[in-house]
Parts: structure tokens; sequence; C-alpha cells
């Protein structure tokens, strides 16, 4: 089986007033269909820059990427922006720690799901209307129809990353990366938010490159795991190998650490 997604000696560098700083140093992974892969590393390893430059959406005037990002057989490096932009947000997409700053205030929840669809699918108003309350209740979000009408103020915590992640497999993606998607929760609604994650992993068979600093939550959901420390990988394999056979003193130093 091939990859869905293969990074290869990623090394990426921001440009400050001539200084050159570099925060990813030859990172190469790969992603296979239908897996949950688990990026561990404590805050500043790099894991967001990672994912960022996997999606295009590094600051081109101040940031450098060398190596090669291949989703399936096509190279996102050399994509034109125009071309990127049909499998990003699309084929691959994304959520975020804090759903507050990625859902616009001004748009009720409906609207801004069906602004996706809107803008990937040729789906009539009515079939995206449709489409939009059958995604709420894949997310597991009480009164959908309610919902629709809400804005994103009038929600709780757990239930703005549920529009989020509504909005993220709207256009069924192959790839789902999740950067911290429970960091800024209640531990009880990090649980739900992991076990709905697994729940539609196995439903639509997608890849998940799920990000955190909290090695226990990959234990939860991950196959497979990938060990961060100052911009390198300092190790990964399947979950059961690193955790019961840590090669690195970082990563035994991480499971020790483990509440
Ligand atoms: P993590 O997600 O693992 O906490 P990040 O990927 O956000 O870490 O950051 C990795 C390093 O890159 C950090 O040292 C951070 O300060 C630096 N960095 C991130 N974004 C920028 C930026 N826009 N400009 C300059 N440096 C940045
Ligand atoms: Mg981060």
């Amino acid at each position: 089986m091939k990859p869905i997604l293969s990074v290869q000696n990623l090394n990426i560098s921001f440009q400050n007033q001539q200084i050159e700083n570099k925060v990813v140093h030859d990172v190469s992974f790969e992603i296979m269909p239908n897996q949950i892969v688990g990026v561990v590393g404590e805050s500043g390893s790099g894991k967001s820059v990672t994912s960022m430059a996997m999606m295009g959406l590094l600051p081109k005037n101040i940031s450098k990427v060398t190596g090669r990002i291949l989703y399936k057989d096509v190279s996102l490096t050399d994509l034109e922006p125009n071309e990127l932009r049909k499998i990003v947000g699309k084929e691959i997409s994304m959520i975020f720690q804090e759903p507050m700053t990625s859902l616009n205030p001004s748009l009720t929840c409906g609207e801004q799901v069906a602004e996706v669809l809107d803008l990937h699918t040729d789906l009539s108003n009515k079939e995206i209307d449709q489409a939009v309350m059958e995604l709420f209740e894949k997310v597991k979000l009480p009164r959908a129809k309610k919902m629709m009408t809400q804005y994103p103020h009038e929600l709780s915590g757990g239930q703005k990353q549920r529009v989020m992640i509504a909005m993220a497999i709207a256009c069924k993606p192959k790839l789902l990366i999740a950067d911290e998607p429970t960091t800024a929760l209640d531990v009880r609604v990090q649980d739900e938010i992991v076990l709905l994650l697994k729940e539609l992993q196995q439903e639509t068979g997608m890849s998940i490159l799920f990000i955190t600093h909290d090695l226990a939550l990959i234990a939860e959901i991950a196959q497979r795991v990938i060990v961060m420390q100052k911009g390198k990988i300092v190790e990964q394999g399947t979950v059961e190998n690193v955790f019961l056979h840590p090669q690195e003193i970082y990563t035994k130093a991480l499971i020790n650490a483990k509440p």
C-alpha cells in the first residue's frame, strides 16, 4: 500500500531581519491510508510549523521550506497556490486548538459549514442545507437544526470544536490534520472529541495526523507515533513499540512524566 502523505527531508526556517532561524530539521515520515498517526512533543518543538508547511500555510515572505511533501503522487511543495487550493481544504483539511479564532463570529454555524460546501462542491442551496444538517448530526451536535442558526459565541468550547470538525470533514477529506484539537477543552470534553474523531475515522477511512503534547491521548487514538524535540524527529514507530520500548531518553522522560 502506498502512503497517503509522505514528508521527505523537510527543513523549515524563518527569516527575521537577515537572521535565519531554523526550526524544523530534516523531518521525514509517512502516513498510510486509514491510519491515525500521533505527533507528540513539547511546546515549540515544531509540530504546528510542520503541519502548516504541509498545508502550504506558512507565510512565504518570512519562511523557507525545503524537502518534499507528497500527497499521493502530487508534490505539494511544487504546486501553484491555485492548484494547492484544490487539494488543501478539500482532500486535506485541518482543525486547530482554538476554534473561536478559526470560526467567523459574524456567521451562523450553519452558514460557515455551508460556505465550505459552496466553495468545493456543486450542490444546490437546498442540498447544502441538508448536507450541513447531516454533518451536524454526524459530529453529534445536540439539536442540529437549532445549531444552523446559532452564532459561535452561543456555543460551548466542545460544541465549537464540533462545528470545526463538521467543516473539516464536509468535503470527505482523505487526511485530517488535527493540531492540538482538545488542548483548550475540559478533560471530559477532550475525551468526547477524541472519541468522536476515532469514530469518524473508522466510519470514513480517512487518515488523521493527531498533534498533541499529551502522550496519553496518543495512546488512546493513534496507531503510530512520531516524537519531536527541538524541530527534529527523535523517534517514531508503532504506539505499542514506542510506549513499551522507547529508545530515546527524551521519549522515556515523556512516558515517565505521564500522570
Ligand atoms: P509547537 O507547535 O510544537 O508548539 P511550533 O511549530 O509552533 O511549535 O514552533 C516551532 C518554532 O518555530 C518555535 O521556536 C516558534 O517560535 C517558531 N515559529 C513559529 N511560527 C513562527 C513565525 N511565524 N515566525 C518566526 N518563528 C516562528
Ligand atoms: Mg503547536
